[in-house]
């Protein structure tokens, strides 16, 4: 078995107790890829110290130089995309046409950020006062704390880790357990793209010990995490108790709204692709589906027909449509809801069960499930599942629809199938969403354009695209008098009126 480390101070290793965890294969759980380092306090406080010397070196470093190292890395990362696909499925469990979309999120965010080396802009306005320049720039702000979810291994921590670093930031990540080993192969991407080793950091460890610590470290200054809307919560109130910057995103209960006049084909192909894909462990996956009257008996009908037919099994394996669960608590929880639903009156059309048929047996897998029936402002409908698991809400009106979208406190994406333009012009108006796609599923972002949701799914930051360089940089203006007078701003230029 294969011993992973941590990197910090500009070397790889072990955690000072020497004590470790595994990383298990979710679709095959005797296959363990390796242990990593269980970090606590202690090495934390040391990568916070080295990253202190790292920042005091790279923000020095022009921005177009950072971006050099960030397209070397973009090149690496596209020359090791399918060997970094095949072990991230192997740790994460989706299958690899998946995890290759994955690795191209991370090179589509390298590249973007190595052409925002040369952009950063800010601003030259007009002064009020004669001989006078007023101009805004951006600077880095320290070390950034990064602490990521397990469902996307490369590409989240990418949307976070090359922004901060363009930016001027250095790094300290502490990825999730779960998949803590393609993390590590982007630290090496670094290190052999041409990165100062101590601008950035890899913690490994658990994140009530290890990613705790670096929340509460005084000496970072910004946090950006992904997660949970539980977890977020409390790294939400250490952080506005200190004072940090903090980006926060956070978990989701996305609704497909699917009108009588929809193309019924095309929408049948969104659905599974939006509630199935991944497991449904996206915080962008549709895990609820809102019919209209008129569509739902016989879309429900094909879907569960298609729904039967997914194959699920190690996503290494050719014709793998679904994965598995990421480990046996997220199963145990999506077994509750099963029972939560049932209580609520649901009804379950298809699945419903842990999926045991032979070749899965020692894996974390689901059947894919739809339930229907499904209440309006019942838990099944209200809270996120995180799993296979697709809720149908019938709905007489449009109206209607955009009601139940927009009743529930995630507020990540939606989507809606429509033929009628003015209506869907109007659903980009009233859905409650960061993210509404028309005539497509609720995944699917892309790395341009910023990422992120209202309500409690985030907390009013992005990712992606270029709202997230200012999360990164804090804006300074600089005002340079060259009249050789003392001139008063709002005094001078309006005393004679
Ligand atoms: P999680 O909240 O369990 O863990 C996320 C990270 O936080 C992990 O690295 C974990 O170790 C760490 N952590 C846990 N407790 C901590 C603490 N007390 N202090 C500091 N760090 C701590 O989430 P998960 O199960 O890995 O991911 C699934 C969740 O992430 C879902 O809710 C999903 O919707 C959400 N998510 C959101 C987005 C988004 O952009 N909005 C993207 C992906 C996932």
């Amino acid at each position: 078995m294969k011993t992973f480390q941590n990197f910090i101070a500009g070397r790889w290793a072990d955690a000072c107790t020497g004590a470790t965890f595994e990383n298990i294969n979710p679709a095959d759980t005797v296959d363990v890829i390796g242990t990593f380092p269980r970090s606590g306090a202690e090495e934390v406080n040391r990568a916070v110290a080295s990253a202190a010397r790292g920042f005091a070196q790279w923000k020095r470093t022009p921005a177009p130089v950072r971006g050099d190292v960030l397209r070397r890395v973009g090149d690496l990362m596209s020359a090791r995309k399918e060997e970094i696909a095949a072990l991230m499925t192997r740790e994460m469990g989706k299958p690899l046409h998946e995890t290759r979309g994955d690795v191209q999120e991370g090179i589509d965010t390298a590249y973007y950020a190595a052409s925002e080396g040369r952009r950063l802009f800010g601003h030259t306005v007009p002064s009020e006062l004669r001989d006078k320049w007023a101009m805004s720039f951006r600077r880095p702000i320290g070390i950034a704390g990064l602490v990521t979810p397990f469902n996307f291994p490369m590409a989240i921590p990418t949307w976070k880790m090359f922004p901060a670093l363009l930016c001027g930031n250095s790094v300290v990540i502490k990825p999730a357990e779960d998949v803590p080993q393609t993390v590590t192969v982007l630290v090496e991407l670094l290190l052999e793209a041409g990165l100062p080793p101590e601008v950035i950091q890899l913690v490994h460890g658990h994140g009530e010990e290890a990613g705790a610590v670096l929340v509460q470290h005084p000496d970072v200054p910004l946090i950006s995490f992904t997660g949970s809307t539980e977890t977020g919560r409390i790294v939400g109130e250490i952080c506005g108790r200190m004072h940090k910057r903090l980006s926060l995103e956070m978990g989701g209960k996305n609704a497909m709204i699917v009108l009588n006049d929809a193309d019924l084909d095309l929408a049948l192909d969104g659905v599974l692709w939006g509630a199935f894909g991944t497991t449904g462990q996206r915080c962008t996956a549709t895990s609820r589906l809102i019919l209209q009257d008129g569509v739902h008996d016989t879309f429900v009908a094909a879907l569960a027909q298609r729904v039967s037919k997914l194959r699920l099994g190690d996503g290494r394996a050719e014709g793998t449509d679904v994965g598995p669960l990421i480990n046996e608590s997220a199963v145990e929880k999506v077994e509750r809801y099963m029972g939560v639903g049932l209580k609520e009156g649901a009804e379950v059309r298809t699945g419903g069960r842990r999926a045991t048929a032979k070749g899965l047996e020692r894996g974390h897998f689901f059947e894919p499930t739809i339930f229907v029936g499904v209440k309006a402002g019942s838990r099944l409908e209200q809270e996120e599942i995180f799993g296979p698991v697709l809720s149908v809400v019938r709905v007489r009106t449009a109206d209607e629809a955009f009601t139940v979208n927009n009743d529930v406190r995630y507020g990540l994406s939606s989507s809606l199938y429509t033929r009628d333009v003015n209506l869907a012009f109007r659903a980009l108006n009233e859905l409650d969403n960061g993210i509404t796609y028309i005539n497509a599923p609720t995944i699917g972002a892309e790395a341009h354009l910023p990422f992120g949701g209202v309500k409690q799914t985030g907390n009013g930051h992005r990712e992606g695209g270029w709202e997230v360089y200012e999360f990164y940089s804090e804006t300074k203006v600089g005002y340079v008098d060259f009249s050789g007078t003392l001139q008063r701003a709002q005094i001078d230029t309006y005393q004679h009126r």
